[in-house]
Order: structure tokens, then sequence, then C-alpha cells
């Protein structure tokens, strides 16, 4: 099977070929930096890692660019709150972000424009609009500058809805002076106290549309392959996107690809649930990976209601995956990941990035594989591993990866494993001479450092508890 995406636009699944043979170029809207990520934040990373992991598999050199909206009226509002600098709320933030994003395991982008790094060419953009007929500075001295809806008959083609239908742009005080209500702000007149650049029209500071257009267009070019984003965004943020762009006469993005939202209860997260899925709250719950398998196990247009019980459910199956892993590698010796994934977990991915199918394939390696491992077949359980941690590698959870096995700490866990080894010794010794006493005392010791021992057919074996 061809590589294929649901495209927005289309409101069908199209078959994919890029603009650039053997090429790829990606923009996601990244965060607006007024509050830390929560889950339902970094849901649409994680998606978005897998499909640029599962493109660069393919062999597509991939370019990646996911802005940071470091300058709007809720970081102002934040700002004002605390009494602190907007620069320093955006800066404070987006480190939250960027911490997240590392912690759960996502590629950093090829690029990562801020907004307001990239003022001229928003007024380059505004300049072409105006000059195209598609876009008006407010005739009443307010320094905004709005794109005139009217003027693009393609507009609501994204979101599939009609101009009449629409409610007005939400993003002045009134309607201003805006021709038509529907009209957006690309720019915002400046305001006593508040940030602010000079443009022909005045100073004032970008609209949030107008940045991402800016953004992707100056490292994308003006035709690129795919715009990806949370559903939420499809309107207005993105209809308007693709407004501004092809009226200004570019090709902008030919595949729009959302991700589903994380609801809690049903409900679209507000900032009062958000808080208790904070990524650092989060990741005191289950590791970091098991975090990352859980956002990433379903389907990336479905939603997910958050639970406790899916989460830890998550959390046991990838522990599976992993205890099969370890086992193999206990008795065979290390495995390298395969260089090619099983066609099936191929046609899976490429079906619109099927990542649930592609978890069955996984899975069934995993049941298969334990069978093989209890019948002494450990040739085929490498086998079988060596698979697994090729399709493991593009979903970004394998436990083998420098990523997920300790990387630079391996060096402490030789040492760690070396001390626990004498104190291991000594409980066998103990307890060949029946003193069960100072056996148990020696495991409950080591028990209270943090350190569990488990009793195997081939020897006591150790790992660090989590709470
Ligand atoms: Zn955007």
């Amino acid at each position: 099977m061809s590589l294929r995406f649901y495209d927005t636009r289309a409101r069908t699944v199209r078959d994919f070929t890029p603009l650039n043979e053997g090429c790829v170029s990606l923009y996601l809207c990244g965060a607006t930096v007024q509050a830390p990520p929560h889950i339902g934040h970094i849901r649409s990373g994680v998606n978005f890692d897998i499909l640029r992991r599962w493109l660069t598999h393919k062999g597509y050199s991939v370019t990646f660019c996911r802005n940071v909206t470091d300058i709007d009226d809720k970081i102002i509002n934040v700002a004002k709150a605390e009494d602190v600098a907007w620069w320093a709320v955006s800066e404070r933030n987006q480190r939250a972000f960027t911490r997240a994003y590392d912690i759960l395991g996502c590629l950093p982008p090829t690029v990562e424009p801020r907004a307001t790094g990239h003022v001229p060419e928003m007024v380059a953009l505004m300049r072409r609009l105006i000059e195209r007929g598609h876009a008006y500075a407010a005739g009443d001295g307010s320094g905004d500058v709005y794109f005139d809806v009217r003027s693009f008959p393609d507009y609501g083609v994204l979101s599939n809805q009609r101009i009449d239908q629409m409610r007005g742009a939400a993003d002045t005080d009134g309607d201003r002076d805006k021709r038509d209500p529907r009209d957006f702000a690309l720019w915002k007149g400046a305001r006593p106290g508040e940030p602010s650049w000079e443009t022909p029209w005045g100073p004032g500071r970008p609209g949030w549309h107008l940045e991402c257009s800016a953004m992707a267009t100056r490292y994308l070019g003006a035709a690129f392959d795919i715009h990806g984003g949370g559903l939420d965004l499809v309107f207005p943020h993105h209809e308007n996107e693709m407004a501004q762009s092809n009226a200004a006469g570019d090709d902008f993005a030919r595949y729009w690809l959302h991700n589903g939202l994380l609801t809690m209860g049903g409900e679209k997260m507000s900032k009062s649930l958000g808080n208790s899925l904070l990524i650092p709250e989060m990741v005191r719950r289950v590791r970091p990976v098991e975090l990352r398998y859980y956002l990433g196990q379903a389907h990336y247009r479905s939603v997910i209601d958050y639970s406790e019980e899916a989460l830890r459910e998550a959390a046991a199956a990838y522990q599976r995956i992993e205890g099969f892993l370890t086992r193999t590698v206990e008795v065979a010796g290390p495995v390298e990941p395969a260089d090619r994934v099983p066609a099936e977990f191929a046609s899976a991915l490429d079906d619109d990035l099927g990542v649930s199918q592609g978890l069955a394939v996984v899975h069934g390696h995993v049941r298969e594989g334990n069978s093989a491992l209890a019948e002494g077949g450990k040739e085929r359980a490498a086998e079988l591993a060596a698979q697994l941690r090729a399709m493991l590698d593009v979903l970004g959870v394998d436990p083998l990866s420098a990523q997920w096995s300790g990387g630079e700490a391996t060096g402490l866990r030789d040492v760690v494993d070396a001390l626990v080894s004498v104190a291991l010794e000594q409980r066998q010794a103990a307890r060949a001479r029946k003193d069960y006493a100072a056996a148990d005392e020696i495991r409950d010791r080591l028990g209270a450092a943090g350190i569990m021992v488990e009793d195997t057919p081939r020897g006591p074996r150790w790992e660090l508890k989590r709470d």
C-alpha cells in the first residue's frame, strides 16, 4: 500500500506524494507559551513525532518546523497578573515545553521559530495582501489591519463552512472598524502599556494566524507538504492561515493533518483540570516512556478521554514488551534493531498512520517471542526482538534505545549493579547457611534504598523501585 493520509481540506484519505521527491516539509503549530504544558498539549507533539519518525524510516529527508507563539493576549494577561515582563512569561513556559518534549522523547524540530523574531516577514505578507485587495488598514486610526473575508471566495473551504453561517471573529474589542464582523485581525494596533512593533500602518503586534503563515513560508517555502495541528485549530486558526497565504498567491500546505483532542470526562480540558495533568506531575505516576506509549497508542485522529485506569493499562502493556526484550537480551545477548519493519506494520502505518494496528503487530511479536523463549528457541526470540526494536523505534518507545535505557546514566547503572551484586552474594550465602533472618534483612535494606529484588530461575534480578 502506498502512503496516504486523511486530509482535512479534502475530507477524505489521499495518497501522499511530496512536492520534492525524497523530501517532506512539515509545519506543526506549536505552543502559545502562556502556561506550562499538560498532556493535552503534548499529545500533538507525540503524534507528529511518530509521523516524522515514520517518514524518516521510509527514507524521506524531513524538514520539520514547529513554531512558538511568544506574543499573545493570554501571555500579556499572565504577565500583567504576575507583574512581570511578557517575555519572561514566554521564556519560562517555552523552557517548560522544551523539557516536556525532551522528556517524552519527541525529536527536536529542524527549526523552532518564534513569532516575535519574524515581524518583517509578517509586514511583507500584509503588504502583499493589501496590494491584492484582500486586506485593509482600519480607518479609525487604531493601527489594526484586517483580512477581508468577502474578498476571498474560498474562505471556509478548510473547515467546510459558508461565510454567512460563521460567527464574527472575536479577536478585537467589538468590531472596531471592520467591513464584516468575520474579518479577522492580521495585526493589532498598539494599546497603552502593551508591547508593539513598528509597521507602515502604525505600531502594534501580530495576530496569531498571520504569525504561522509568515513562519511556515519563511522556512518551508510558498508551497510545502504537510501542515499539522490539533483538531481545535481547524477554525479559525488554520482556515485563516490558509486564506491569508492563498490570497497572497502562495500555494501553502498541500495536506492538512489534525490530531484528535484529549478530553477528561468527555470534556475539553480546562485549566483547572489540566493542572493535575502537567507533565512533571504525570511522570511521577508513570515513567515518561509509559506516558508516551499511552499518548501515542491511539489513532492520532481519535479522541483520548483521559483516565488513570487507561494510563495504568498502557503502562502494563508497555512493560510486557519491555519484559520480553530484557529476557531475550539476558539469554541471547545484545540485539540490534532490524533494518526494516515487518510488512504488516509498514502497511498499518502507511494507512493514515495506523498506530493501533501497528501495535497489534508489536504485541503479536511479543507473544510469539515469549513462546519461543519458553521453548528454548533463543534464536527465534532474538530475531523477533530485532524486528520489535525496529517497530518500537518508529513509535519512539524502544526500551533498549539510548533515550530509554538510561543512555548517559548507563555507566552509573553498572556501578550500582556491581554494588547490588555484592549484597546479593551475601544474601545467597546467608540463605545457604539457612540464616533466613540475615537474608531477609539484606533484601529489606536494598528495598529501603529503592532496589527491588526478584528471584528468578536464573538467579536474583534487581530493578529500581517506582512509586
Ligand atoms: Zn499556527
